[in-house]
């Protein structure tokens, strides 16, 4: 809730503040047992953040983060460590984590012994029916990391994620590297484990399409705050912000067909630093609607049944329609 997390920029031997990165500037959401969230938008727009200020890996400038009725940004660490069970993360390189020198069952059972959960042969045990369960065999526990495919590797990242029967996991990139194929496939065993398992994902990614294929709902955001947030369906049906329109126009255009309706709508350029964020709307130097409330007036949220979005569009249309 109001999510803020602000890094200081330091310059010099005395590292005197300059500046700070506006990662996160007031998100609020929310995501249901069994449900998942996907956030969408560019390198650089905060969603590594928001998956690490969830896990209370990072401490947010302000705001709030409850878990299951709990406010988690109020635990003394023994509790928050007994709570991080329940959150998970698998990242882009399952392994980047780990000692490449680690067999599959170190890795899968660190988790585990880290927990206080299990050891020995009874961790293995749990490693062995894990790695069955994500599609690859308990036989897999003795090799390494280096004799793994890209989507072998993120079954094994998935298995580990799982071993302390966490009730969310957050995505973060965790098939962008993979192709397209293997994107299909890993995608899939997250829906079966999501529907054995009742876990709840929020799932980070750059790629609109990937998103919508998992996502109930759906967060676009654009340096630091979302700029729309709804049911993934009507929101790829229906984009309301033009920034949204431009990451859908992307998927529209490579699909024969789909109406070609928001074709035409493309970012300029490239996304300003998060360390200057545009004044107004920060959508604005790169909107191909802007007009001139834009520069300087910040959007407020319209909200529209399940949907909301934060354009100077809105408000007018809203204005329209009440006249
Ligand atoms: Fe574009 Fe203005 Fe809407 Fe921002 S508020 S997205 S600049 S039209
Ligand atoms: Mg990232």
């Amino acid at each position: 809730r109001d999510l803020v997390k602000h890094f200081p920029i330091t310059k010099g031997l005395l590292n005197r503040t300059v500046g700070k990165v506006h990662a996160v500037d007031g998100v609020t959401f929310r995501i249901g047992r069994g449900e998942t969230l996907g956030l969408v938008g560019e390198s650089g727009s905060g969603k590594s953040t928001v998956a690490r200020l969830v896990l209370r890996l990072l401490d947010p400038t302000s705001g709030q983060i409850h878990f299951a009725g709990t406010e988690l940004t109020r635990q003394r660490p023994a509790e928050l460590k007994r709570l991080r069970r329940k959150l998970q993360i698998i990242f882009q390189d399952p392994f980047s984590a780990c000692d490449p020198r680690m067999t599959i069952a170190q890795v899968v059972t660190e988790p585990l012994e880290a927990h206080r959960i299990s050891t020995g042969k009874a961790a293995r045990r749990t490693a062995a029916e894990l790695l069955e369960r994500v599609g690859l065999a308990a036989s897999d526990l003795d090799k390494y990391p280096h004799q793994f495919s890209g989507g072998q590797a993120q079954r094994i990242g998935i298995a580990r994620a799982l071993t302390t029967e966490p009730e969310l996991l957050v995505c973060d990139e965790a098939v962008s590297a993979l192709d397209v194929s293997v994107q299909a496939q890993v995608l899939n065993l997250l829906r079966e484990l999501q529907g054995e398992l009742g876990l709840a994902y929020l799932f980070i990614a750059h790629d609109l399409n990937v998103v919508r294929y998992i996502s109930d709902r759906i967060c676009v955001m654009y340096l630091g705050q979302f700029v729309e947030h709804g049911p993934a369906d009507e929101l790829l049906a229906e984009p309301q912000h033009p920034y949204t329109r431009s990451l859908a126009a992307a998927i529209a255009s490579a699909d024969p067909h789909r109406p070609p309706r928001w074709d035409r709508i493309m970012a300029r350029g490239e996304a300003p630093s998060p360390s200057a964020p545009p004044s107004g709307c920060r959508f604005h130097p790169r909107c191909p609607a802007a007009f001139e409330p834009c520069t300087n007036k910040f959007p407020v949220e319209s909200t529209m049944g399940e949907r909301t979005v934060s354009c100077h569009l809105h408000d007018a249309a809203e204005v329209l329609s009440h006249d």
